[in-house]
C-alpha cells in the first residue's frame, strides 16, 4: 500500500496531532511538537522515543528474533510446511471471522477505512491497512498498539485477532482502538484463553470470557463468544506438554517433537464441533472473541 494512502491518516503519536510528509528529507514531521519520524522502505515508523526503545529491546530478544524469522520465512519448503500444519494441527477456527469481515467491508461502503493491528505478513483485505512492530510483507505502517499513529475516529473498523496478549497494559491498546474508531464503527479482537505460552515477542496475559467483555466495556457487546474450543485447547496443550520431554532449548527439537504428537492428537480437535453446543464451552476454550460497536456520541 503506497504511502500517500495511509498519510491522510497518520497522527503523531507524541502529541496526537496531524503530520506531514517531508519529501525532501523522506520522514514524516509534526509540525506541533517538532518531533520527526523516519520513513522505511516506504513504511512510516511511528514510535515516541521510550516506545521505539521498548520494542527495539524486545525484537532483538532471542523471542523477538524467532517471531522475526517466522513472519520473514516465505521459501518453498516453509509453506509446504505451512500447508501441512493446516491439517496435522490444533487449529480448529468455530467462528466464522472471514465472513464477518466480508459482511462488515460492505457494510460501511465505499469510503470504508478497515485496520488490522498485529497483522503479521498477512493482508486480510486489500482494504485492510497493516500495522506492525516490525516491517512484515505487507506491513503499512510501523507503530505500537498503545500509541496508535493515527488520528482520532478515523477508522470504520478496527481489526486485533490474538495480539493483545502480547501488549502489556492491553487496556491502552483498546483505548486507542476506541479513539480511532468513527462513531458507529466495529471492532472484531480474538483473545487466547486455554492456550500455552507463545512469546510474540513477550506474552503477558489470558482473557476469560468476562474478562475479554470487561477489556472492552466501553463498547456495545455486538456478539461474543468461542473462536476456537475447548478440543483445540486439549491437543494444544497435550502436544506442547510432551515437546517439553526434549529437554532442549533447540526450537528445532521442540518443533519436531510437538509435530509428532500432533500427528497422533490433532483430529481429536474435530469434537469442538459438537462441544460448540455447550454454552459452558467457553471455559476451556482455546481462543474467544468480540465484536463491539463505537457507540456515537
Ligand atoms: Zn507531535
Amino acid at each position: 500500500m503506497a504511502l500517500q494512502k495511509v498519510l491522510d491518516l497518520l497522527s503523531c503519536p507524541v502529541c496526537r496531532k496531524k503530520v506531514a510528509y517531508d519529501q525532501e528529507g523522506m520522514q514524516i514531521l509534526c509540525q506541533a511538537c517538532d518531533e520527526r519520524y523516519p520513513v522505511k522502505n516506504g513504511v512510516p515508523v511511528m514510535f515516541t522515543g521510550e516506545d521505539g526503545r521498548d520494542v527495539k529491546d524486545l525484537l532483538q530478544s532471542p523471542q523477538g528474533m524467532e517471531m522475526i524469522r517466522e513472519f520473514k520465512k516465505n521459501g518453498l519448503l516453509f509453506k509446504a510446511l505451512n500447508l501441512g500444519k493446516r491439517f496435522v494441527s490444533s487449529n480448529l477456527v468455530l467462528f466464522d471471522g472471514k465472513r464477518l469481515l466480508e459482511e462488515l467491508i460492505r457494510e460501511k461502503g465505499e469510503n470504508r477505512r478497515v485496520l488490522e493491528i498485529g497483522a503479521g505478513n498477512r493482508r486480510l483485505n486489500p482494504d485492510v491497512i497493516n500495522l506492525d512492530i516490525e516491517h512484515f510483507e505487507n506491513t503499512d505502517v510501523i507503530g505500537d498498539a498503545r500509541r496508535l499513529p493515527f488520528l482520532d475516529e478515523s477508522f470504520d473498523l478496527v481489526w486485533i485477532e490474538v495480539v493483545l496478549e502480547h501488549v502489556r497494559r492491553p487496556q491502552e491498546a483498546v483505548a486507542e482502538i476506541h479513539r480511532v474508531l468513527k462513531p458507529g464503527g466495529h471492532v472484531f479482537s480474538v483473545v487466547p484463553f486455554i492456550h500455552p505460552y507463545h512469546s510474540y515477542p513477550g506474552d503477558y496475559s489470558r482473557f476469560s470470557l468476562e474478562g475479554l467483555e470487561d477489556l472492552f466495556s466501553r463498547f456495545t457487546r455486538k456478539k461474543s463468544g468461542v473462536y476456537r474450543g475447548p478440543s483445540a485447547a486439549l491437543v494444544n496443550f497435550l502436544s506442547d506438554y510432551f515437546s517439553l520431554f526434549s529437554f532442549s532449548t533447540d526450537r528445532r527439537i521442540y518443533l519436531l517433537l510437538k509435530a509428532m504428537a500432533l500427528c497422533f492428537l490433532f483430529p481429536l480437535k474435530l469434537l469442538d464441533r459438537i462441544l460448540v453446543r455447550n454454552p459452558r464451552a467457553h471455559e476451556l476454550a482455546h481462543c474467544l472473541f468480540f465484536l463491539g460497536k463505537k457507540e456515537s456520541g
